[in-house]
């Protein structure tokens, strides 16, 4: 038997760090949307007692620096599977960009314990296997369920609201590295300039308006870190028609929301000057899309 995984990236429709913990995290505030772009994650037992990754893409790490790697290390020890039955081959086809604020890394762990709960037999509820998934990733845990969510605490206590409407979301990951770590320092010294209208979102949300929703996108790291043309990328979108602009996570992709397929076409087009990854997608309402495959 084998489970395949589709495992899809999010975006933050807003984001707000609320303050520092003494425990040196950050309270956040967050509503997160999974959207269609996903990896594909397919998890296999195998003997010996070995994990096992294989990924399409040179640049991620196939050891225990992998996420997928660490979320299965995770599940065993909470679900007290030992050698030699924790042997697994976990094969990862890349398509969500890596280190673009889209949660990649998170959705392939949160694909990761998914499966092996499958694969083992274990039943565990959704919020055991977010439990799992949180000591591993803050992200996780939204993976796990996906969909539209506020996020609050460190990304890990999360709450169902209304979903988003059918839209198009365009994204567009410029080539450039950003440093979450620098950004939250920043942060830490001097606060932030602005903070974001928190409830008017919630309140957005709640009526399903995707007008007001895109005119409310915020993300206060758009503060603290710096993308080059991040605001031609957020112009070309808004003169193709998009209802809003925002940067995702900490970044570098910036997407926009599109009621028109056509004027979202244009945008992705016209973005690619700036962006070498440009996706046309729609929001999904889960975190992962579960196949068993029986052999
Ligand atoms: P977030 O939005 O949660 O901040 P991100 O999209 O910015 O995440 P990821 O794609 O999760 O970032 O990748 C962050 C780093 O983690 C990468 O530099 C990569 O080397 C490492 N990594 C480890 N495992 C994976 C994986 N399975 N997929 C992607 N990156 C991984």
């Amino acid at each position: 038997m084998k489970v395949k995984v589709n495992a899809y990236a999010k975006i933050n429709l807003m984001l707000d760090i609320c303050a520092k913990r003494t425990d040196g995290y950050h309270d956040l505030f967050m509503i997160m949307q999974s959207v269609g772009i996903y990896d594909t994650v397919t998890a296999q037992r195998i003997k010996g007692g070995n994990i096992v990754i294989n990924c399409d893409n040179a640049d991620i790490p196939t050891d225990s620096r992998n996420i997928a790697y660490k979320a299965a290390e995770a599940f065993f020890e909470a679900a007290k599977i030992r050698k030699p039955s924790r042997g697994v081959h976990i094969d990862i086809i890349k398509r969500i960009p890596h280190a673009a604020g889209l949660a990649g890394g998170s959705a392939d762990g949160a694909a990761v314990i998914s499966a092996l709960n499958i694969l083992y037999d274990k039943n565990l509820s959704e919020n055991e296997l977010c439990g799992i998934g949180s000591k591993i990733g803050a992200d996780i845990p939204f993976c796990i369920k996906g969909g539209t969510l506020l996020a609050q605490g460190i990304g890990e206590v999360l709450s169902k609201v209304r979903t988003l409407r059918k839209c198009y979301i365009v994204l567009a990951k410029p080539d450039f590295g950003v440093n979450t770590g620098a950004a939250f320092s920043q942060f830490d010294e001097n606060g932030k300039v602005h903070s974001p209208d928190c409830l008017g979102m919630l309140k957005a949300v709640y009526s399903r308006d995707l007008r007001d929703i895109s005119s409310r996108l915020e993300n206060v790291f758009e503060q603290f870190i710096e993308v080059p043309n991040r605001i031609y990328m957020k112009e070309i979108m808004r003169n193709n028609n998009a209802l809003g602009a925002c940067m995702s996570g900490s970044g570098p992709t910036v997407f926009g929301i599109f009621e028109d397929k056509n004027d979202a076409e244009i945008a992705a087009e016209e973005l690619r000057e700036y962006a070498n990854e440009v996706f046309i997608t729609k929001p999904v309402n889960k975190g992962c899309k579960i196949s068993v495959i029986d052999e």
